[in-house]
């Protein structure tokens, strides 16, 4: 499973197409915030003591992908505005992802009903 098309929707949006014929429509700061790099991963441990506050500090551009490139044959390499270009998102952790973002129900009123058949 990989992904046919990753692109731009719009700032705020990417479509993820996969080689199954499955179509998501993915918040970019859904991804950003799951950015699985070892800096984002490890920030709510190293910056805890900055963030008594719950809302984040938002960085220009840290929302708005850049760009996208495939790395080996297994990950996505995203690239942000803000110069961010660390996370390697697995084909299978960016599936999950998808199928996450889906199933919360977030989207629900966007997308058409689409039923899963297991
Ligand atoms: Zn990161």
């Amino acid at each position: 499973m990989y992904p046919a098309k990753f692109k731009k929707v719009n700032d705020e949006e990417v479509l993820v197409k996969w080689s199954d014929g499955e179509e998501f429509i993915v918040p970019s700061k859904y991804l950003r915030d799951r950015c699985p790099c070892a800096s984002c991963a490890g920030e709510s441990v190293l910056w805890h003591e900055y963030k008594p506050d719950p809302l984040p500090v938002l960085t220009p551009g840290k929302y708005n992908l850049k760009s996208a490139e495939v790395i080996g044959d297994y990950a996505l390499g995203l690239t942000w505005l803000d110069g961010h270009n660390t996370g390697l998102y697995s084909f299978d952790y960016l599936r999950r992802l998808c199928e996450e973002y889906k199933r919360s129900g977030v989207a629900a009123g966007a997308q058409k009903k689409n039923r899963q058949e297991d």
